[in-house]
């Protein structure tokens, strides 16, 4: 059976139509629609000589053996937002359906080939994205944390999960999967609008930003609206108004993609009567490069303390969440970006700010890479989510060949 892209985007649109309603993709991990979804997953696989299996962690793998027990891991995620676009995720388990269709038609490869649907990329419902992911990389580690969250409607983490088969403390027994892997590829839509802006349809991924998240709290003092003269406030969201501006310049400064963003801030007590008592601020910092991005965040809080002073209030910085950039393998960057140039006839370097399960993998050692295409004005994680039809099938067809110069590579080696 030759390579069929065609084929990726009926069956995506075929995925929409079962998982998707009105608002867009409704695919969150751990309901039924998730459930169906794979179980869909399951029938496109059907007929093939492949062996499925669910890990501890939930992820869905089936495995194509080959002449070597090494392995090569293509990988995605079938579980959206609610309210998300067809292609996140969706597109790299499918085209991946149709690499394994072509290669089983080929006969035994030179080695074992696998491909794996990771359970909640997005952590949609509980808040914890990468979970099964991670749970294979071996670096999740916030179990008892995990214990206690619970969803919107009061469901809680464990109970949720062994609904589906799955139990939270065993879920890191989900780490033998990687023990043979040689290498991991991971097709996904851009969800930025990079290549558009370039009028290319694909790139290489170079790695995933390192980010730094943390809430940033100025304290003040309330004070009436009415009685309190202008330089006799110690106004809380002064310090954080320029603060917020001033990550803009830090960015800026910075430069090869960086990026800041304040996502957040409440005041206190919130009320038009009332000078600003506390202004609590979301701060989230992102660079490939981990120097750049520590350089960052020591300007950020430097700038921080000249505004605390300045207004005369005090400032704290309490860190939230943090990740090291993580950088694919360059000898894979070079086979993808042949690959592409083969399809396409251009290729471009690009970091990816979102996460994705590649980084995890990469994270756990197995060389990485990732293709990214084109999307429609940079739009996901909404229905208005989308890619030309002509770049979904060229992305198959790059997956496709990097898949085979991966096992060559590997195999030669
Ligand atoms: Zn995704």
């Amino acid at each position: 059976m030759p390579l069929d892209p065609a084929r990726t985007v009926a069956e995506l649109k075929q995925l929409r139509e079962l998982t998707g309603d009105e608002n867009g993709a409704q695919r969150v991990a751990w309901t039924e629609t998730w459930e169906s979804a794979r179980g869909w997953l399951r029938e496109k696989l059907a007929g093939l000589p492949l062996e499925e299996e669910i890990d501890e962690a939930g992820n869905q793998w089936w495995t194509l053996r080959g002449v070597s027990e090494r392995e090569l891991l293509i990988g995605g995620h079938i579980d959206s937002v609610p309210n998300g676009g067809w292609l996140d995720g969706a597109l790299n388990v499918v085209a991946g359906v149709e690499v394994m269709r072509r290669l089983a038609e080929d006969g035994e490869p030179e080695l074992t080939v696998r491909l794996v649907n990771w359970a909640d990329e997005e952590g949609a419902r509980f808040g914890r994205s990468l979970f099964g992911s991670s749970a294979a990389a071996g670096s999740m580690d916030d179990q008892v944390e995990l214990r206690q969250r619970h969803d919107a409607d009061g469901g809680v983490l464990p109970d949720v999960l062994a609904a589906c088969g799955v139990e939270l403390d065993r879920a890191l027994e989900a780490r033998s999967q990687l023990e043979n892997a040689a290498a991991y590829l991971e097709l996904h839509i851009e969800q930025g609008p990079v290549l558009e802006s370039m009028d290319l349809p694909l790139g290489v991924v170079l790695g995933t930003f390192g980010v730094e998240r943390h809430q940033v709290t100025f304290t003040g003092q309330a004070a009436h609206a009415g009685s309190t003269p202008m330089d006799k406030r110690r106004d809380a969201l002064a310090g954080a108004a320029k603060l917020e501006l001033e990550i803009r310049e830090i960015a800026k400064r910075t430069g090869e993609g960086a990026v800041c963003t304040m996502g957040g801030v409440v005041t206190k007590p919130g009320i038009v009567t009332s000078v600003v008592e506390t202004a609590e601020c979301l701060l989230d910092q992102r660079h490939l490069d981990a120097t750049k991005l520590a350089e960052m965040l020591s300007n950020a809080e430097a700038a921080s303390r000249r505004f605390a002073q300045e207004e005369d209030v005090e400032v704290s910085w309490e860190r939230i969440w943090n990740i090291e950039p993580i950088l694919f393998d360059e000898a894979l960057i070079e086979l993808a970006d042949e690959s592409i140039r083969e399809v396409a006839g251009k290729s471009h370097r690009l970091p990816s700010g979102p996460l994705h399960d590649a980084a995890e993998v990469a994270r756990a050692g197995v060389p990485t890479v990732m293709l990214f295409v084109q999307s429609l004005r940079g739009l996901s994680h909404t229905k208005l989510e989308d890619t030309e039809e002509e770049h979904l099938e060229l992305s198959v067809q790059a997956l496709d060949r990097l898949a085979d110069k991966t096992i060559a590579r590997v195999a030669a080696g």
